[in-house]
């Protein structure tokens, strides 16, 4: 028996499902719903009422929307996984295997070190394959929230605090009424009295009566039309930064008008009647009929001058809809038309597979703040956060598309790939097989994917290129043990009982010590790992070639290609060039090596920081006279107290740059001498 609040809620659930599913079967949700009443048998919740209540309301929120029977049953069986004894294999035996991983989604991790993330991580992987575990998180939220004054009011921050990210994700989703409420009640808890303030200046006589005269004057040009002044929510008002609401001086900032009209013919002959009838702000159209936001919002803005300036949406009925409902809306109408969804969730698949993922990177992710919005050569429109790059904009649309990336080419202008998009930006990218991930990548992008995918395929190059130095280096000892036998291959390594290409690394890194891991009465074997550490390395010099990611220049002394060099061999980061005279060098860990690079260097940027004085500049224009470089450009800026005066270079030959180091590095105040080529496209 169900308790009588409990009965009325499971009324009002099924009329709503039926209403949306007239020749459904309910009787499961009945069974299901006294399942998860008995399996809540006793609790209750903070306010008094039966624990079921919360269930049904969850399920019935769902239902309203129009989600459907698996969605409900999961609703209602959300929390019992988590607070009573029924386990995920029994939901999934009695009710079925997709009930059973959305409540998986739901259900919070296991309690322990790491918990919040491995929760955020299960909710986000399941979600990934079903966005109907973040419904269901989403509308628990909003009821959790509704009835949160039973709360202490500790807690009550608490879970206000917490509830932001829900609000972004059905903000996301485009579930925009949903959002806004959600943020409404978090912000009227975390900031009571500037929610008063400003509901104090929405109420006032004048503001009222201001929003009802613009709203009748537009309205008697529009006869045809319904016009609604649309008060903005709190969440409108909310600086997420400075962490409080603003209040504004102008009225018109507390509301905009609406225009509703029954299609979309009418929604631009109305547009056609206001330009034609009013004074209008210039520049202040934007058609998100044409072009729909990331959230799949749909509307037709301007902005007109009267009493003020008064922004003006004008949307049909059925926009308006489904701008209120979002996701929920086009949930089951054409499930295969949800490309931005598809692509949404496709990138919560990729984010949970990064174990390392930062639970601030995944809500950058999760929820940029105002996407703008590019285009492919074929018309297909991808989202990107604001100051996306090129970079970006290539590995938002394929992983290898990103990792061959050698420039692009938007609006018809060839860039490079640290380039920055702007909204409508038509981008096509420029590839070639030679092009690669170099450690400049690292800063280019702003998207955590396309960061992380550098920073992966940077990982690999750099352990292909230490297995590859560990294999020659080994090579010369291999060939004097195996008396002039010419090249090494997987024969005479497995000959000598080394496994595999890791090992190769862990040679190069680590020197003959590894060795000793091995118990083989291999004769070789014994003879290399007798060798001592000096001879093992003997006469071992790798050669830097350009835009190699294994090297890195160190930041202590900074050498440039032609100087005499070290090597710093650092397991996993490969090496790490100092200036032979370094005093920061370990010297233990270094080898000598040589620089590769095409002579003369074609293009070459130097940039030295020094403290700022007068002449500074001609100073080192001067040093770069003696050197006798041509230079093709020169820049010098101030920053504090330091001057950074940048100049770059063209066809240098190596030898001189070997004594550009020491000239200008003499020059009186620079600290730092750095350099960089330019990208080989
Ligand atoms: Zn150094």
């Amino acid at each position: 028996m169900l308790h009588p609040q409990a009965e009325t809620l499971l009324r009002e659930l099924l009329d709503a499902f039926q209403a949306k599913y007239p020749s459904a079967d309910a009787t499961r949700i009945v069974a299901v719903a006294h399942f998860a009443d008995l399996s809540h048998d006793g609790q209750l919740r903070k306010s008094g009422d039966p624990y079921i209540t919360h269930p049904l309301t969850v399920a019935l929120y769902c239902a309203q929307s129009g989600l459907d029977e698996v969605t409900i049953l999961a609703a209602l069986l959300h929390d019992v996984v988590e607070d009573s004894g029924v386990t995920l294999e029994t939901i999934s035996e009695k009710y079925g295997p997709a009930v059973a991983r959305i409540i998986d989604g739901v259900t919070k991790a296991a309690k322990g070190p790491g918990e919040t993330e491995l929760t955020y991580h299960k909710l986000l992987s399941r979600a990934a394959s079903d966005v109907r575990v973040l419904l269901i998180k989403v509308f628990d939220r909003l009821h959790n929230l509704r009835t949160l004054d039973a709360m202490p009011p500790e807690k009550q921050k608490k879970k206000a605090r917490e509830s932001f990210l829900y609000a972004d994700i059905a903000e996301r989703l485009g579930m925009w009424a949903i959002a806004t409420e959600i943020l409404d009640l978090v912000l009227r808890i975390l900031y009571p009295e500037q929610v008063e303030a400003l509901l104090g200046r929405f109420s006032a006589p004048q503001l009222r009566d201001e929003a009802a005269e613009v709203r009748q004057r537009l309205s008697d040009v529009l006869p045809k039309h319904e016009v609604q002044v649309y008060w903005r929510p709190l969440g409108w008002f909310y600086d997420r930064a400075a962490g409080r609401l603003r209040t504004s001086e102008e009225s018109s900032s507390y509301y905009d008008l609406l225009v509703l009209t029954e299609d979309l013919k009418g929604v631009y002959s109305a547009f056609g009647v206001i330009h034609r009838q009013f004074r209008v702000v210039p520049g202040q159209v934007l058609d998100f009929v044409a072009n729909p936001k990331a959230n799949d919002y749909q509307g037709l803005h301007t902005m007109i001058h009267l009493r003020g300036r008064h922004k003006v949406r004008l949307m049909s009925r059925e926009m308006h809809r489904r701008n209120e409902d979002g996701v929920l809306h086009r949930f089951l109408e054409q499930q295969q038309a949800l490309s931005y969804y598809r692509h949404y969730l496709d990138m919560l698949r990729q984010m949970t597979e990064e174990r390392d993922l930062l639970v601030d990177d995944v809500m950058a992710h999760l929820a940029p703040r105002a996407p703008i919005l590019v285009l492919t050569p074929a018309g297909d429109r991808i989202h990107l956060p604001q100051k996306a790059t090129a970079l970006d904009f290539a590995f938002s649309i394929h992983t290898e598309l990103g990792l061959h990336m050698s420039g692009a080419v938007v609006n018809g202008q060839k860039v490079g790939l640290d380039h920055e998009l702007k909204e409508g930006d038509l981008v096509e990218v420029l590839t070639s097989p030679e092009a690669g991930p170099q450690r400049s990548w690292l800063e280019v992008p702003v998207t955590v994917l396309a960061r992380q995918a550098v920073r992966r395929a940077l990982g690999r190059r750099i352990r292909q290129k230490a297995s590859l130095l560990g294999r020659q280096l080994l090579e010369p000892h291999l060939e004097a043990l195996f008396e002039g036998q010419r090249g090494i291959d997987g024969r005479v390594l497995s000959k000598i009982a080394l496994p595999s290409e890791g090992v190769l690394e862990d040679l190069l890194y680590d020197g003959p010590k590894v060795l000793t891991r091995w118990i083989a009465l291999d004769p070789v074997l014994e003879a290399l790992r007798s060798l001592r550490r000096a001879d093992f390395y003997a006469g071992f010099c790798p050669e830097v070639t350009e835009h190699d990611p294994f090297f890195q220049v160190a930041e202590c002394c900074t050498p440039l290609p032609g100087e005499s060099i070290l090597c710093e061999l650092q397991r996993a980061h490969g090496g790490l060039l100092h200036r032979e005279d370094c005093a920061r060098v370990v010297r233990a860990r270094s080898v000598p090596a040589r620089w590769a690079f095409a002579d003369p260097v074609r293009t070459m940027e130097l940039s030295m920081r020094a403290k700022d004085r007068a002449g500074l500049v001609s100073d080192i224009l001067e040093a770069f006279r003696d050197l006798k470089l041509s230079l093709s450009s020169v820049d010098a800026r101030i920053e504090g107290a330091e001057g950074l005066v940048s100049i770059e270079a063209v066809d240098v030959p190596l030898s001189t740059l070997a004594s550009a180091g020491p000239r200008l590095r003499q020059v009186q105040g620079v600290t730092a001498v750095r350099w960089s080529l330019r990208r080989a496209h």
